[in-house]
């Protein structure tokens, strides 16, 4: 049995309650519910000191029933491969939700990245991407970013690759900078998807987008760009919060003059058109939408009660645990969950790749299109299965990808 612990654990309560509404076959079940390949490497750095430490690495391919596995790569003190291991069936139901011919992986690296010089980033990239190398290619297992991680971070990645195949590869990760073969559009994909499906989830409930009032936990990339885009469209962001502080203002924040604010040293406390907020009191607010854009684990048992918008649409992976999640969905919350209401990154994820093997590059305008309309398409598939079986969207969601994938595995039959 593959090691586990508690967020893997997490993940397969969700997963277990959906296999059951679908009647899974057991044997299939049984695949479903194990990861395909975990793999834990030892990377050795030259520090700057002139020392070598030897950081942990891991890959993980939770499925590949549909294509290569996709998901980024973590630097944090606080990575195990139990956390690894969830967030790599995340990447499977996400994409299969999404109708991508992507499996399910993600990496991570145990390190303080804050620790680490800008030369000691690069040579452990380098090193742990030498010691995954017969694991990854563009037709295996596509990384991109990820928590600490960025687009320096990914042309680190595609240059090692390029250099052990000999010839310059871009499709063997996603997340580039565009001057390399990166997608126009992908930076803000990931919050442009938050908000289409915030649009569809208000058109369902029937609420005028224009009147919604939004509070945005979280201003990094998908908080930022979520609450830019939802105000350009006639919401009024009344509160956003980041690690060091939060602000509201219930006339409607000033969402790029507060971008431009945090990206001084505060974050976005201190921003003067706004008053200061308790940031644990973010998630009581009486607004029509929240969306937690931050951390997992942040909607919870002790603070569910507290919760008063109508919509919830999960920006970051697992905000919100599964008895949380319980209570929510018997309140007539309705909750857009992260494999579905996230997306728009790995779909965007999935444009570049396209384009790296077509050799031919979109306009913006291609990728925004393209992007919305998936985002449109997914969120009406889970929204038809929630509505046939009178469920919550989360089960609904992973019931659509199960379904996928079980039916492509059964398609395949078994190797040997
Ligand atoms: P980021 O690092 O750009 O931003 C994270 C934000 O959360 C920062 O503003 C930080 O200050 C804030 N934050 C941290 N702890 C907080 C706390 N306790 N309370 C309030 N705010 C806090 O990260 P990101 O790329 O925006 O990702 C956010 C979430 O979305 C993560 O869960 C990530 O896995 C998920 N996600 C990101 C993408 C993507 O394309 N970037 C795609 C899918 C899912």
């Amino acid at each position: 049995m593959p090691e586990r612990g508690p967020i893997f654990d997490a993940m397969l309560q969700e997963f277990d309650e959906a296999a059951r509404l679908l009647k899974l076959d057991p044997g299939i079940w049984g695949i479903l519910a194990r990861p395909k390949r975990q793999v834990v490497v030892s990377c050795p750095v030259h520090m700057d000191s002139g020392a070598i430490e030897v950081f942990t690495g891991y890959r993980v391919q939770y499925n590949v029933a549909l294509g290569p596995a996709k998901g980024g790569i973590r630097y944090h003190p606080a990575v195990t491969l139990d956390e690894v291991t969830a967030l790599a069936a995340w990447m499977t139901w996400k994409c299969a939700v999404m109708q991508i011919p992507f499996g399910g992986g993600k990496g991570g690296v145990v390190c303080d990245p804050r620790r680490l010089s800008a030369r000691e980033t690069e040579a452990l990239t380098r090193r742990y991407v030498a010691e995954i190398i017969d694991l990854i290619g563009p037709e295996r297992d596509v990384p991109a970013p990820d928590v600490n991680t960025d687009a320096q971070t990914m042309a680190w990645v595609m240059d090692t690759y390029s250099m052990h195949v000999g010839h310059t590869e871009t499709a063997v990760v996603t997340g580039k900078p565009v001057e390399m073969g990166g997608s126009l559009g992908r930076r803000e994909a990931t919050g442009r998807g938050v908000v289409a499906v915030t649009r569809e989830a208000a058109a369902h409930l029937d609420l005028d987008l224009r009147s919604l009032t939004v509070a945005v936990q979280g201003f990094g990339n998908v908080g930022s760009v979520a609450a830019g885009l939802l105000a350009r469209s006639g919401a009024r962001i009344v509160a956003v919060a980041d690690s060091r502080g939060a602000v509201i203002n219930e006339a409607g924040l000033d969402v790029q003059g507060l971008i431009e604010h945090a990206a001084g040293r505060t974050g976005v406390s201190g921003f003067p058109r706004g008053a200061p907020l308790d940031p644990g009191a973010l998630l009581g607010l009486d607004v029509d939408v929240l969306i937690p854009a931050a951390l997992e684990n942040q909607i919870t048992a002790a603070n569910v009660d507290t919760v008063r918008a109508k919509i919830v649409a999960e920006g970051a992976n697992g905000p919100t645990t599964p008895e949380a999640h319980r209570a929510l969905h018997r309140r007539g919350v309705f909750v857009v969950p992260d494999i579905l209401a996230n997306a728009g990154g790995v779909t965007a994820s999935y444009f570049e790749w396209v384009q790296n093997r077509y050799g031919y590059f979109w306009t913006e305008e291609d990728v925004v299109t393209r992007l919305e309309a998936r985002m449109r398409d997914a969120f009406q598939a889970v929204l038809a299965t929630a509505r046939a079986h009178a469920i919550d969207m989360r089960t609904a969601a992973y019931m659509v990808a199960i379904a996928r994938i079980a039916a492509v595995t059964r398609l395949r039959g078994m190797y040997a």
